[in-house]
């Protein structure tokens, strides 16, 4: 367990709002309790509840709504989310959030986005990590200049909204967002409806992952394999066609393991297809998910791998490298991460 927290790390997957400190989601739903916007009784139970079904999660996830249409509290949970990420080694981290309007509390897309930069900005502290491999390198400087953020289109946006959301990731390029995502509850929304917003983005040169096959849908898994992204997430109903299919065009696959068992979307941990992909070297990368709503850290899911799957020391290692290959960010200070994983890689890999 140690040595899988003193590992650097590279995290792709996690949802900025399902990575909320359980403390602090405790905080901000009393006090919406105390301000009568929420019956604080009605979720505590759920907010402190492990082992939540998927669409259970969904109901925590529209209190996130809630919670996140505040300013301060967006800039808040970001700075926390962002240190908490970073006191486990995670050196790079491409942490996703879907932009909310909700008009009466003034809060356009455009501003809940100034709030999640403001908490990457408050992020300042110079955190050094030294090299697991005892040569004296350090890996980490500002944890400020480690996230890269990603915008979420949800499943319940219309096309012209999940159109504003790339107009808005592709406006705040300079700033340091590095892709588009699509997520959301996997039972509402059509393919089609998002397909336009995608493919602007991929014209513009933004990277799409896409969560794909959390449900069983074959229409839709056909159609996000065609249209190819750069990443995807989950993958756990394909029938054997769709598995070729996936095999062959060698997508990388954002894999979280506790969050794929705790929904049921896997019988087991041990049962899980990261055995099948990782037997044919699928580009693969180990996630969290939401570490907050499922009481999971990325430490703890390369704890799991080793664990459950009995990977060696070096294996961990191949695991972790690879991930670079996967990045988004392209520019600037992010490709400082990827160069020195690269060569850390090289050394070791
Ligand atoms: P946010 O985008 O920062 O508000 O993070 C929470 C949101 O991420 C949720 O409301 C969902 O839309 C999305 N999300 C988090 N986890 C999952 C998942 O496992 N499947 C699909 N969508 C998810």
């Amino acid at each position: 367990k140690a040595w899988c927290r003193a590992h650097p790390k590279i995290e792709l997957h996690a949802h900025l709002n399902g990575s909320i400190r359980e403390s602090t989601l405790l905080e901000l739903a009393k006090d919406l309790g105390e301000k009568g916007v929420i019956v604080f009784e009605d979720v505590e139970h759920i907010i402190t509840k492990s082992g939540r079904s998927l669409p259970e999660c969904f109901i925590l996830f529209d209190l996130f709504h809630v919670i996140a249409t505040d300013h301060n509290s967006v800039t808040r949970i970001t700075r926390e989310v962002v240190e908490d990420f970073a006191a486990e080694n995670v050196v790079y981290l491409e942490l996703r959030t879907t932009p909310k309007n909700n008009e009466s509390k003034g809060m356009t897309k455009r501003s809940y986005m100034k709030a999640v930069l403001d908490g990457l900005s408050a992020v300042d502290t110079v955190e050094l990590v030294s090299s697991p491999f005892g040569n004296n390198r350090l890996w980490c400087t500002k944890e400020k200049d480690m996230c890269s953020p990603s915008l979420s289109i949800d499943r319940r946006e219309t096309t012209a909204a999940a159109m504003e959301t790339v107009n808005l990731a592709l406006e705040l390029r300079d700033s340091g967002v590095v892709g588009i995502d699509l997520s959301g509850n996997p039972l509402i929304g059509k393919w089609q409806t998002f397909l336009p917003a995608l493919t602007y983005a991929r014209e513009k040169g933004l990277p799409v992952t896409i969560h794909c096959g959390e449900v069983p849908n074959k229409e839709e898994v056909n159609a996000i394999l065609d249209f190819c992204p750069d990443r995807i997430g989950h993958a756990c109903f394909l029938d054997e066609d769709d598995w070729q299919k996936l095999k062959a065009s060698k997508i990388p696959i954002e894999i979280c393991l506790t969050s794929n068992c705790k929904t049921n979307c896997v019988p087991s941990i041990k049962d899980h297809h990261f055995v099948d992909l990782y037997s044919i070297d699928h580009p693969m990368i180990l996630c969290t998910d939401d570490p907050g709503l499922f009481s999971t850290s990325v430490s703890n899911e390369y704890y799991l791998a080793a664990s459950t799957f009995e990977l060696s020391k070096s294996e961990m290692h191949h695991l972790a490298f690879i991930a670079v290959d996967s990045i988004f960010a392209d520019d600037g200070s992010s490709i400082f991460w990827k160069r020195s994983l690269k060569a850390m890689k090289n050394d070791h890999g």
